[in-house]
């Protein structure tokens, strides 16, 4: 099928041609240049190899209608040909079209167009703030009623994961997975998104960390590597909690804590009603065995905090000595930071 012009980016003095999606636009080489970290000879070569494969001995003039540069997508041209008004427009968050500018990240990258990445990954982390999660009491802006998909995720995930300069989008995309994973939303994609990618290890862990706390069967259509995966991640698992089961943490000093008093005790009840199984504060009962991280980070909080579904948790640690109490939650804080680093040992992805 013959190409056809573009009916907003073929300008008649414009000098270089592109195809992209079977459509023509012929535009100008400075306004490109202009944006690009690069040299437009080294963008885009202007020789081609011949017939035989031998590099630049045909010198074919690129960047005409007989010879056009071939682009998979032309969204670059809206970016770079756009009128301020356009612009207001396009990053107002109710019209922000996350697939548009995905795609713009995508080849402001390839061709160092780097204003343009810097502005379209900023647009997307604005986006991704305001877009309603699938979740429930997630945040709703009624500009932007429409969920965020598992695919739109899928591939801003990916975007953030490749581009050096978009670490404010990395890190409102990995505070998304946060809240999804935590509601058992989207795991497949979060661990397809992560599979392969040294920089998405610790989703790719989180992912199967959720997988294992939703129990149930949620392996239908998993490969044999990935239940191998899971089923190691979930023995690893089992034996870090059968140890802390076994071996409470120990931080009562021996000069501020009497070894024989009631302080040490009454730590070692709160630690096994935690841990073990049939707890008499309900409120443990309510976490998986496995989930390591939400009893300790519960515990800190019936160590100091105060939250009122912890009264009978408090009945136990309010007998102990503050100054213990104080040195316990910094104990289990670290206990809590220890585990979540070794979680992508324990679900060793691919890629990692
Ligand atoms: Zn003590």
């Amino acid at each position: 099928m013959a190409a056809t012009r573009d009916s907003d980016y073929y300008f008649d003095d414009g000098n270089t041609v592109f195809e992209a999606e079977s459509t023509l636009s012929k535009v100008h080489r400075s306004v490109m240049a202009r944006s690009s970290g690069l040299s437009f000879e080294k963008t885009f070569p202007l020789r081609r190899r011949d017939s035989q494969g031998n590099r630049g001995e045909v010198p074919v003039i690129r960047g005409s209608d007989q010879f056009p540069i071939h682009l998979k997508k032309n969204t670059t041209l809206w970016s770079l040909y756009a009128i301020p008004s356009d612009i207001v427009d396009a990053m107002k968050l109710e019209s922000i079209d996350p697939v548009k500018f995905i795609n713009l990240v995508r080849i402001a990258k390839k061709y160092s167009f780097a204003s343009i990445e810097i502005w379209a990954l900023k647009a997307l982390t604005s986006y991704l703030c305001s877009v309603p999660l699938p979740v429930p009491g997630s945040q709703f802006e009624p500009q932007a009623a429409k969920e965020l998909s598992s695919e739109i995720l899928r591939e801003l995930t990916e975007v953030a994961a490749v581009c050096s300069r978009s670490a404010p989008l990395f890190e409102v995309v990995m505070a998304k997975w946060e809240l999804l994973l935590s509601h058992g939303v989207y795991l497949k994609t979060a661990i397809r998104v992560s599979e392969s990618r040294p920089e998405l290890c610790n989703l790719h862990a989180s992912a199967y960390y959720a997988m294992i706390l939703r129990g149930g069967d949620l392996t239908r259509n998993f490969s044999e590597e990935q239940r191998n995966i899971l089923l190691s991640g979930h023995y690893a698992l089992f034996k870090l909690w059968r140890d802390h089961l076994n071996s409470p943490p120990q931080f009562h000093s021996s000069n501020d804590c009497d070894p024989s008093s009631e302080c040490r005790s009454h730590w070692i009840s709160f630690w096994n009603d935690l841990m073990g199984s049939n707890s008499t504060i309900p409120i443990f009962n309510s976490f998986h065995p496995l989930d390591l991280l939400g009893k300790l980070e519960v515990a800190q909080d019936a160590l100091q905090g105060d939250n009122r579904e912890l009264e009978k948790a408090y009945h136990l640690t309010r007998k102990m000595l503050e100054r213990c109490r104080t040195s316990g939650k910094k104990v289990l804080e670290e206990m809590g930071r220890k585990t979540k680093l070794k979680l992508p040992d324990y679900f060793k992805s691919p890629g990692c």
